[in-house]
């Protein structure tokens, strides 16, 4: 039977038979049910809104996606898990200073996240392609390839140039992440406490509008609650939140509320649900505290954003940060000794304060409640891979078939797995390409 993989369909079978080995280890399921579940998987247009590149070595000689890698997102792990498209994020981080000492680093950086994604593209033309519209999302697919998509997460290496996002539109970005983990020149971030321009500041407004006229994707993750508001309505196309996830299910900042899930309905937007364990499900307060006051007694300083133990969280090294400096035989014998007690010490904790971190099961409820909340047509998958994302049954790429069993198992029609998986993106985009040529 043809279908989007055409000639490649045969080359196919090996790889999705090893996802199906995955899930069924997770969980048995019954042989009918994953054959419904593969052929809804192989047909649907497969999309996952934010992967992370890392460093400088991306897509060099160093650190080659085309092949087998250590990375969650890479070629090899996206056609064995049946994914068709990925948006590589080309992320920077900020600066206090918003000011142009600040910006033209930043913005350099953004520039050759962007060139190393372009050249991803040109180091594997039979393996991959870059995507600049939807219509090309879906002329690439049915080649077999995977498609290559551009974000930018931050709008600090924008700086105050509104001509900054020319370049980054030209160089393939169709959507870039207003803010991140603090307040910059743009809009108020969901991490500190305090408020900077309550919401979207004036420029902010204007890069909306100039994002709009580009036709480039406005992303609200990792925004305050008023930015959100405000960029609602400020835009005149849906917005989208690349990667994020239900604040009734789990109490992170950067979480979505009822209303604004609900609002995403009436906007056209979507929600791209994030599979980042620590957004997904809370530690309980009292292990977080009795955790960090050992960790303090033992000297050992803080746990670096994770919820769960070693998952979640981004860490300075893998955001492309300096590696600490080696320790002296002396203090590794010091540290060994206090890790030793440390894991010794948790185990009153777990007793205590039983916490099993995020799975799939969480990850696929998080899409039932966004779904309740907003409708079928409003949520998509934003994974986070490669910047903290990664939970037990659907840790890497090459397990994305994973997913649509749990759909499946939940009563998901093939209607409605094509749209979480990419349909309602595709839909979202065309709609920024309209009101951008209006
Ligand atoms: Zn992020």
């Amino acid at each position: 039977m043809p279908n989007k993989y055409g000639v490649f369909a045969i080359a196919l079978v090996v790889p999705l038979a090893l996802g199906v080995a995955l899930s069924a280890r997770q969980a048995p399921a019954d042989a009918a049910l994953l054959a419904k579940a593969k052929a809804i998987h192989e047909k649907a247009i497969t999309l996952d809104t934010h992967v992370d590149i890392g460093g400088a070595d991306y897509a060099t000689e160093k650190l080659d996606p085309g092949g087998p890698t250590s990375r969650k997102c890479d070629l090899p792990k996206m056609k064995a898990g049946g994914l068709d498209g990925v948006f590589l994020a080309a992320y920077v981080g900020q600066r206090p200073d918003l000011t142009a000492a600040g910006f033209k680093p930043a913005y350099n950086q953004a520039i050759a996240g962007l060139e190393a994604i372009n050249r991803l593209t040109k180091m594997h033309p039979e393996l991959c392609e870059l995507g600049r519209s939807p219509a090309d999302v879906e002329r690439i697919a049915k080649t077999g390839k995977r498609v290559i998509l551009a974000g930018v997460e931050n709008g600090y290496p924008m700086g105050d140039d509104l001509a900054n996002l020319k370049a980054f539109y030209d160089l393939g970005t169709r959507y870039m992440t207003l803010v991140h983990g603090s307040h910059n020149q743009l809009a108020d971030s969901s991490g500190p406490a305090e408020p900077m321009h309550n919401g979207l500041s004036e420029l902010g407004k204007k890069t909306v509008a100039e994002m709009n006229r580009l036709g480039m994707m406005v992303d609200l993750s990792h925004a305050s609650a008023k930015s959100y508001w405000d960029a609602i309505a400020t835009s005149k196309a849906p917005i989208i939140e690349s990667h994020s996830g239900c604040k009734a299910l789990s109490p992170n900042g950067r979480n979505l509320d009822d209303d604004q899930l609900k609002a995403l309905a009436k906007n056209g937007g979507v929600i791209q649900i994030v599979a980042l364990a620590a957004y997904l499900k809370a530690e309980p307060p009292e292990r977080t505290a009795a955790i960090q006051a050992l960790r303090t007694e033992l000297g050992m300083g803080g746990r670096g954003g994770g919820g769960g133990r070693g998952a979640g969280g981004q860490s300075a090294q893998a955001r492309g940060g300096t590696p600490p400096t080696p320790l002296t035989p002396e203090q590794q014998a010091d540290a060994d000794k206090r890790r030793a007690a440390y894991q010794e010490r948790l185990k009153e904790i777990d007793a205590k304060y039983p916490f099993q971190s995020a799975t799939l099961k969480d990850f696929v409820d998080h899409i039932d409640y966004a779904v309740k909340m907003a409708g079928i047509d409003h949520v998509g998958i934003g994974t986070d891979f490669d910047g903290g994302g990664g939970i037990p049954g659907f840790n890497d790429h090459s397990e994305a078939l994973n997913v649509t069993v749990e759909l499946v198992k939940r009563g998901y029609t093939e209607q409605q797995i094509t749209k979480i998986w990419g349909g309602n993106l595709l839909r979202v985009w065309r709609d920024v390409e309209k009101a951008a040529k209006k």
